[in-house]
């Protein structure tokens, strides 16, 4: 709450209205599905419905819990309105609809219809959430390692006429077994020419005899996502299948190692990139290097091309680039990396030498 505070000093807000409920949750603790928190320099109240009465009350930090049976934030913003020197309070443009803040300005006294609600400069809360203290760094280990540990395990699951959707249960159960809250994201499992998919949903198609094999997914651990990808064969790759993969690797592995403290996001795309425009696979790489993660599966920053934010130790992102080729295969390998001031340190030490199934 102080660097909030200290960042709503420097925005000129004497006012914060907060409805998206993971920054919510990082700022107060509590983590049900209907609630509004409202910030001012002197102190914070977090507004629900009777559903969560005993729930907000064992969870919730720094902030005091108000029940109430309006929504939650138009109760937030008449509770500002009525703050001695709060003349005006941000909000969330990227999480508010129309519909949405137009109740909450007719929810207003007449005279402070226009003027109250300002929109905050994009993830205004989002930046705080990006570097992660020592107490949020070893919940994201643990979901990580999680997440090698179902890797291992799907290892053993495949046998001949097994399906995508089977796959992905059979990982999911074991997710839940071994203690995750759920997935953080739907399951991705695609096999062979659907390889080339980079967010091929888990089908009713048996695997293929022969033919590359991606999984992606992540696990939900106190709250923290989990995220990696493997792509491994089945039966034998033939040598350009080969080559392709190792062009990945050494891709991926670039960009690990271009993870430090101060480096920028776009250097980090580059170390990815540049490897695969030597090997003649520019194209095929079609989406961003990685992205944060934290309480949300996609989080700034951003790891693309000309990105200039700075890496800083305690941002956990992602490492995942991928080759697609329609009507072919596709790869992707993807790890968790947090950065630290001794440069990037793996959170997911899955194997990544080509596995053959
Ligand atoms: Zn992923
Ligand atoms: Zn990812």
């Amino acid at each position: 709450m102080g660097a909030l505070r200290r960042k709503l000093t420097r925005a000129g807000l004497p006012g914060l209205l907060v409805t998206h409920l993971p920054d919510l949750r990082y700022l107060c603790g509590f983590t049900g599905s209907s609630a509004a928190l409202a910030v001012t320099r002197r102190g914070a109240r977090l507004f629900t419905d009777g559903r969560y009465t005993a729930q907000a009350a064992a969870e919730t930090k720094a902030a005091k819990v108000q029940i109430v049976s309006n929504p939650p934030a138009v109760a937030a913003v008449q509770w500002l309105a009525a703050q001695p020197g709060v003349e005006m309070a941000g909000f969330d443009p990227a999480h508010t609809t129309v519909a949405g803040l137009t109740a909450l300005k007719t929810a207003l006294p007449y005279r402070l219809r226009r003027s109250f609600l300002a929109a905050l400069p994009v993830a205004f809360v989002e930046s705080l959430r990006q570097v992660k203290d020592e107490d949020e760094l070893s919940v994201m280990r643990e979901a990580a390692l999680l997440g090698c540990r179902l890797f291992e395990h799907i290892l053993n699951e495949f046998r001949p006429g097994i399906t995508e959707i089977e796959v992905a249960a059979e990982l999911e159960h074991q997710a839940r077994l071994l203690g995750a809250e759920g997935m953080s994201f739907e399951t991705i499992v695609a096999s062979g020419p659907r390889s080339a998919l980079p967010h091929g949903r888990a089908t009713a198609f048996a695997l293929p005899r022969r033919g590359f094999l991606t999984l992606d997914f992540g696990v939900i651990l106190k709250g923290y996502c989990s995220d990696m990808t493997r792509t491994v064969f089945l039966g034998k790759p033939k040598p350009k299948e080969r080559r392709a993969y190792a062009a990945v690797l050494e891709a991926q592995e670039a960009a690990v190692a271009a993870v430090t403290s101060g480096a920028s996001c776009g250097e980090v795309d580059e170390a990815a990139r540049g490897v695969l425009r030597r090997e003649g696979l520019a194209e095929a790489f079609s989406h961003s290097t990685g992205h944060g993660v934290g309480l949300e599966i996609h989080e700034p920053p951003r790891v693309g091309s000309g990105q200039s934010a700075r890496l800083l130790p305690g941002m956990v992102i992602t490492i995942e680039p991928g080759i697609y080729l329609p009507g072919e295969f596709g790869i992707r390998i993807e790890d968790m990396v947090a950065v630290t001031r001794n440069g990037g340190q793996v959170l997911t030490p899955a194997p990544k030498a080509l596995i053959e199934l």
